[in-house]
């Protein structure tokens, strides 16, 4: 052997540790679930993740064993990300916004032996509590409280849990690959699936995705992940954060437009990340309230597609938009869109064109498109065809299942249909079980979305398949109005936008759309309400 460098397991709690170390005094700033908003630090956070992890060793938890959280993005749950998987236990987040049914079901299906709850949770948590079957501790993100102990009897409390727990205990020695956290998918089909990280997948992931061309997050920063905790782990974000120790802004339970203004405004966020309705919310907000929010130099937004208006209106205020594409399968970050070199010569629409696209692939992730059969097809930005991703956070096997979830050859087919051009620039066409098929023609939903959002009397807006006699599907365009708008109108904006047969055939509207657990417009409701509207029609 000619020589060998050190062997480092890659674990979250060195993340943790490394922000507590260098970046002991960075700020951390938490909307509080009872009210008002927390000052802390990397240090005391680090710290209390510490005591966390020995109080429940304490509590005899074993390596691996699963822990659940009901909570928003906060403080506590942050020391909970970096306690539990530091401590050589499982962080399984759960979406409170699933129906108890489910909630039920994943917690069981985790096998999680406690569960953390905030505020907000304590009656929800007192109606499942009998039907579950491993959870052996329910903790209270908080402060004793009396009220609670009674409506809980046998609730633990957060606070006094950690005066438990030793801040000084080192993590346990962990092999990189130990399972450190657990997300399930939302499940608009079929039963939720769990899909288990490792130590290793995340600390990948945060290092790649944060270089200059993905996330770019630096000690700089002022950062508010408004994308939940509970969805795909806030992004990555809490872990990246860590490793760079930025300040952290977590905003609690009021995601609504005009609280975020004020708290960008309060604590000079610099970047924030969320879902496309989140920043609509905001956007409006802004409008009303003529707030500037100076400092907010960037938004990352990913889960569905980037309304193509959202650019320039975000523009105005000098905001830069960066999208991004991913799933609970892929840790999420699968593709970012950030310009190359060659694109600064263009003009700004130019530019915004390119921008509205989902991007590319940072190290450590690779896409392809395949057809039905299977058979990879060309990367020219025309062709379309089935997105299939590899690399070193994607999924192999959901959790629990005996068989892999990859093609033969090792990718996971996304369930995306999108075009790659030569540059590796990636564009989402559709859900497969969006998109519509009318007379063998493919017609992309979010197209026609785009065209009527970009409408100005249009506030949102979703197009689905509908039923139709002749040819198998058609478009129904189902909208809300901002203002004064008919149906004949709308469609006549579709002019030259798309060809004459891509022209939807129909428009409701609608007070509002069904919004989904991870705030994307759920279009199989759509479906199911509106897909019959043409079936008189020829
Ligand atoms: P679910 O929506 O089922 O809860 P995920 O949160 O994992 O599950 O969502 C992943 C899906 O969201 C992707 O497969 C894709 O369809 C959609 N998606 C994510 N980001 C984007 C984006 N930037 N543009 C379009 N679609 C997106």
């Amino acid at each position: 052997m000619l020589g060998q460098m050190m062997h480092m397991p890659l674990t979250i709690g060195s993340l943790m540790d490394h922000a507590a170390r260098f970046h002991a005094q960075g700020e951390i700033v938490s909307v509080e679930t009872a009210g008002g908003v927390e000052h802390s630090t990397w240090g005391q956070v680090g710290a209390n993740a510490h005591r966390l992890a020995s109080a429940l060793r304490k509590l005899g938890l074993e390596d691996g064993a699963r822990c659940g959280t009901i909570a928003w993005n906060n403080r506590r749950h942050l020391e909970i990300y970096f306690g539990v998987a530091g401590g050589g236990m499982v962080c399984h987040t759960i979406n409170p916004r699933m129906g108890p049914e489910q909630m039920v079901y994943v917690i069981n299906d985790a096998k999680d032996q406690v569960l953390f709850i905030d505020g907000t949770f304590v009656a929800a948590a007192a109606k499942l509590k009998p039907a579950l079957k491993e959870t052996k501790h329910i903790i209270l993100m908080g402060p004793r409280d009396e009220e609670t102990a009674e409506a809980l009897p046998g609730i633990l409390f957060y606070d006094e849990l950690l005066e438990t727990g030793d801040a000084d205990l080192p993590w346990p020695d962990l092999d990189e690959n130990a399972a450190s956290s657990l997300c399930y998918t939302s499940g608009t089909t079929g039963d939720p699936k769990g899909v288990l990280y490792s130590h290793r997948s995340t600390v990948l992931h945060s290092l790649a995705g944060n270089q200059p061309d993905g996330l770019g997050i630096s000690a700089m920063d002022t950062v508010m992940p408004v994308v939940p905790m509970f969805h795909v782990n806030a992004w990555g974000v809490p872990y990246i954060a860590a490793g760079t120790g930025c300040k952290l802004v977590l905003p609690g339970p009021n995601l609504d437009g005009k609280s975020l203004v004020k708290l960008i405004e309060d604590t000079d966020t610099t970047l924030a990340l969320g879902v496309p309705t989140i920043w609509m919310g905001l956007l409006a907000a802004l409008k009303e309230t003529g707030a500037k929010i100076p400092s907010f130099k960037r938004t990352v937004v990913g889960g569905s597609a980037l309304p193509p208006s959202m650019i320039p209106q975000f523009a105005e205020y000098g905001t830069e938009l960066i999208h991004a594409w991913g799933m609970t399968e892929t840790s999420p970050l699968g593709s970012i869109n950030q310009l190359l070199q060659r694109h600064t010569k263009l003009s700004e629409e130019e530019q915004a064109a390119v921008r509205l696209g989902q991007g590319r692939a940072p190290y450590g992730v690779d896409l392809r498109i395949v057809d039905e059969a299977g058979t990879v097809l060309p990367h020219d930005g025309e062709t379309q065809g089935e997105l299939q991703v590899k690399g070193h956070w994607v999924i192999d096997t959901y959790f629990g299942k005996d068989t892999s979830a990859l093609t033969m050859d090792g990718w996971f087919d996304t369930g995306d249909v999108a075009t790659i051009d030569e540059e590796g620039f990636m564009v989402i066409r559709d859900r497969s079980k969006d998109i519509i098929k009318s007379g063998g023609e493919w017609i992309s939903t979010v197209t026609l979305e785009n065209i009527a959002i970009s409408h100005p009397a249009i506030a949102n807006a979703a197009a689905i398949a509908a039923h139709h006699a002749k040819w198998d599907e058609r478009p129904v365009v189902v909208a809300i109005k901002s203002d004064d708008v008919t149906e004949d109108e709308l469609l006549a904006f579709y002019e030259g936008k798309v060809e004459s047969w891509q022209t939807p055939d129909k428009v409701i509207f609608v007070d509002e759309l069904p919004i989904g657990s991870t705030g994307k417009v759920q279009k199989n409701k759509l479906r199911e309400l509106y897909g019959d509207v043409l079936l008189d029609k020829d």
